[in-house]
């Protein structure tokens, strides 16, 4: 939520420095300083909003280490809406100039352009050709694994006897990079008896934005989204952090992470398949923070017969993907990811499931350069395959 100037700072009055919050905030506890935790922020945009402090690079930087992950808002005995706070202060006085925010920009508004960009990559994939792309454009190591783009039907009637009928939000990097997960829940919703309607001008959250403190393009986003989804349906999200941006902004629909949606319904005549393995759970900030939904994603995944369902240690702390972070604070992200893959590997976690494109794509990207095996996996993939989905 956008607060006013007035608000801003009666919000950040709310905070009675206990300082409970701060053994939670994964910045303070890599860099132990008071202006990189949650009480030291809320000061620093108090005394910035009423003009006793500048707002000056020093300020901008401790703003901008923030991961927005919402540990302290969870950790709040006073609820201080840091959310909110951080949100507000973003727009009001920091606006990040980021190259690759700014060129990425048309490409997360317009899915017809990412996808105009995801053809020739998958393209150049199979003709296994990405290593000298690489080496041509190194920007491009940064890039996941490209799956071969999907144009979405608007509609995926069920065949079942019809239980009713949900809007999927496909989200701008699911789509573009993770669209199996995508095609999972179509396939799980269809089996259930739901029809998946995709209004096709629907667009990305505006999380991205927001972080980069632009709530000039937030706003069109969340506007082009209003518009395009009927308020009469829920609306599925696959990523928890598109799900909690939407929660916080599309304020009237009903935004619903799919695993949510899923333990509610009837499993009665499912057919799913035994799956001997144990699998590791990483729970999303956003999705543990904001839409408070992390038991869902354990409940639906033990509805595999023989699977045994682990939350993965240390999973309280982000995990340093954070939306655009690990393109705009690299260093914090990598040492907090560093925490994940010892984690991970402490483990020996075979499969891990993330509910959020955000975490999956850093921790791939993690595992990936360490030449570890760990499989990441959206939940709603691993059970889609006990149930006969095939990618
Ligand atoms: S949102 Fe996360 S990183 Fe930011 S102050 Fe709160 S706990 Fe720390
Ligand atoms: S726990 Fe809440 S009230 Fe206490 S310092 Fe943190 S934000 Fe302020």
């Amino acid at each position: 939520m956008m607060l006013s100037l007035k608000e801003l700072t009666t919000e950040a009055d709310r905070c009675v420095a206990c300082g409970l919050c701060l053994p939670h905030c994964p910045t303070y506890r890599k860099t132990g300083s008071e202006a990189d935790s949650p009480r030291g922020r809320i000061q620093l945009i108090r005394a910035v909003s009423q003009g006793i402090l500048p707002n000056n690079e020093r300020f901008k930087e401790h703003i901008d280490l923030c991961l927005s992950c919402r540990s302290c808002e969870s950790a709040c005995p006073n609820s201080v809406s840091y959310g909110a706070l951080v949100d507000t202060t973003r727009a009001r006085y920091i606006q990040k100039k980021n190259i690759w925010l700014s060129l990425a920009k048309p490409f997360i508004r317009h899915r017809h352009l990412s996808n105009a960009v995801t053809w020739p990559l998958w393209l150049l994939s199979k003709l296994n050709l990405m290593a000298v792309l690489k080496r041509v454009v190194p920007a491009a190591k940064l890039l996941p694994a490209i799956q071969k783009p999907i144009v979405w039907k608007s509609l995926y009637p069920t065949t079942q006897a019809t239980q009713g009928a949900v809007s999927l939000f496909l989200g701008c990097a699911t789509n573009a990079f993770d669209n199996r997960t995508l095609s999972a829940s179509i396939h799980v919703l269809n089996t259930l008896g739901y029809d998946v309607h995709i209004p096709n001008a629907q667009t990305c959250c505006g999380s991205i934005a927001r972080q980069a403190g632009d709530d000039i393009e937030a706003s069109l986003l969340i506007k082009k989204n209003t518009d395009s989804f009927d308020p009469a349906m829920p609306i599925l999200t696959t990523a928890s952090g598109c799900g909690a941006g939407l929660k916080d902004y599309l304020t009237t629909h009903r935004i619903q992470d799919i695993s949510t949606f899923l333990v509610a319904c009837d499993w009665s005549s499912a057919q799913i398949a035994p799956l001997q393995e144990r699998i590791y759970v990483q729970d999303p900030c956003s999705l543990r923070n904001v839409l408070k939904a992390q038991k869902a994603v354990y409940d639906l995944l033990k509805k595999i017969p023989e699977a045994d369902i682990q939350a993965l240690p240390g999973n309280s702390q982000c995990c340093g993907g954070a939306g655009a972070y690990s393109v705009t604070q690299p260093e914090m992200a990598n040492q907090l990811l560093n925490d994940k893959l010892t984690a991970i590997t402490a483990s020996q976690v075979t499969t891990l499931a993330s509910a959020n494109i955000g975490c999956s794509l850093h921790i791939s990207k993690g595992l990936e350069n360490a030449h570890a095996t760990t499989r990441v996996m959206h939940p709603i993939e691993i059970i889609a395959k006990q149930m006969g989905f095939e990618a």
